[in-house]
């Protein structure tokens, strides 16, 4: 096995975090450089977790805290501005198909959960170090940081978020270089923004575990609870799209919120009546896309920082999941087949392509998935409103779409090659990639 090998990890996010306990279980050294000053963010969001990803989690041994300290999603109910639209069984078909709920989890309890199992490369997690360039070699790559240091290892993992800048630095580098496609380099800029979006943090003002939309033309919301907590989406579609970073200001995340004053959230409460529990918000455009370009020499993206989808679906996170453990499985093949203590450059550009490959078309589905989600509760047109209150209604496509076909997403669900753990979730479809027992 190749004892150098040494992946430097940029962002200590969630998935960054995962990211490295996946790393660190298969036996490949690592750093991780996070921008912030600490790992724990304190008044996070909400995040969701899918059974595929639940298995992920218990093969890093902590499924027990998934149980302990995240919460079962079991109601989704659709309103419209008028009121009550629709109560979805969507949840119980979940359970009923992978064995188990989806779950929600506080981000900064999962942070703090993901820290403490990291606990044994305590020293490897380094943060208030924001990345400033980044230079590869034949031979290795180095990580230049604001505050002057320098880190060198095999290879670079950007999971620094949508805005994240190794993708920006990893594009420079390609269109400096001579013998690329630059028409595809070029195109690989900021991802366009259809909605301007806003997410609130508030204490829990329905049953826990609980899913609701408001659907409404050109303005959407989301509110997704667990034990003490909750987040709410709001979505407003922009005249037209936007490549642009636009900062927006507490005076126009009232002017938005004033829109949704009277929308419905969970158990029918109306946004102006429980916008006294709003404790943290943040507004933003909301991006959305999939980088056609992963990787480039010793530098490969994962989560938010190749593909970006929108909130409505809850996929973002379980997407940089599943990313995580396609390329740790890749990464720890191309170790274990390495006779000298490095993989070659080739044999790390063949693991970074076997990651795309088995990544690029889960994605492309997930996108397109939370991207008809969003439009068609923000009744983009006709067709979208009449999916709205007619068809998603429907037993239809209760009984044949979310019971019987939506479950084939989560079931090819990929797992750690290299971890021997036994089955946890049993359900009516059988997962397409067994446990290794
Ligand atoms: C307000 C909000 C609410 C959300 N709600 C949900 C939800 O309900 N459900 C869901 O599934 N997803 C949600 N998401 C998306 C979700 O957070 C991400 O998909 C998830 O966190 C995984 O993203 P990531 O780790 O790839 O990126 P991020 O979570 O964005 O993490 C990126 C990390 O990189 C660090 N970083 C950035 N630049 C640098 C740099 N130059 N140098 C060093 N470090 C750097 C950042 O500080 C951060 O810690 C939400 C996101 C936001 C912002």
């Amino acid at each position: 096995m190749a004892s150098n090998f040494k992946a430097i990890i940029i962002g200590g996010g969630p998935t960054g975090l995962l990211t490295a306990l996946m790393i660190q279980s298969a036996g490949i050294d690592f750093i991780l450089l996070e921008q912030d000053d600490e790992i724990i963010v304190e008044d996070g969001y909400n995040l969701i977790l899918n059974p595929e990803n639940i298995r992920i989690f218990h093969q890093l041994g902590l499924f027990k805290k998934v149980r302990q300290d995240a919460c079962a999603l079991t109601t989704k109910t659709t309103y419209t501005r008028a009121g009550f639209l629709h109560e979805s069984n969507l949840f119980h078909y979940i359970n009923d198909a992978h064995g188990m709920h989806a779950y929600c989890f506080q981000s900064e309890i999962l942070l703090e959960i993901l820290n403490r199992a990291l606990r044994p490369s305590e020293d490897k997690i380094l943060v208030s170090k924001t990345i400033a360039d980044i230079k590869c070699s034949s031979d290795d790559v180095s990580v230049m940081c604001m505050d002057g240091s320098i880190y060198t290892g095999s290879i670079v993992i950007g999971i620094d978020g949508s805005r994240g800048k190794t993708r920006r630095i990893m594009r420079e580098m390609a269109l400096r270089d001579n013998d690329v496609d630059r028409k595809i380099w070029e195109a690989e800029g900021q991802f366009p923004a259809h909605f301007k979006y806003m997410s609130m943090n508030l204490t829990r003002c329905s049953h826990r575990g609980t899913v609701s939309e408001t659907h409404s033309k050109n303005l959407s919301l989301m509110y997704v609870s667990e034990y003490d907590k909750a987040t709410i989406h709001i979505c407003e579609k922009l005249d037209k799209p936007s490549f642009e970073h636009v900062e927006f200001t507490r005076d126009d995340e009232s002017k938005i919120l004033t829109k949704f004053k009277e929308f419905i959230v969970a158990d029918a409460s109306m946004i102006m009546d429980i916008a006294i529990r709003i404790t943290t918000s943040s507004m933003s455009l909301l991006e959305e896309g999939v980088a056609k370009k992963w990787s480039y020499k010793r530098i490969v993206l994962v989560g938010d920082a190749c593909h970006k989808v929108s909130p409505f679906g809850g996929l973002n996170f379980n997407m940089g999941i599943q990313d995580a453990v396609a390329l740790v499985n890749s990464l720890r093949k191309a170790t274990d087949e390495s006779d000298t203590d490095e993989p070659t450059a080739e044999a790390i550009a063949a693991a970074f392509k076997e990651y795309y490959n088995s990544r690029a078309s889960s994605v492309a589905r997930d996108c397109k998935i939370s991207g008809a989600l969003l439009r068609v509760s923000a009744w983009m047109n006709w067709f979208a409103w009449f999916m709205s209150v007619y068809v998603f209604t429907s037993w239809f496509w209760e009984v044949l779409v979310l019971k019987h076909i939506l479950p084939r997403r989560g079931k090819s669900g990929l797992v750690l090659k290299h971890v021997s753990a036994g089955e946890k979730l049993y359900g009516s479809v059988p997962w397409d990639n067994k446990m290794t027992e």
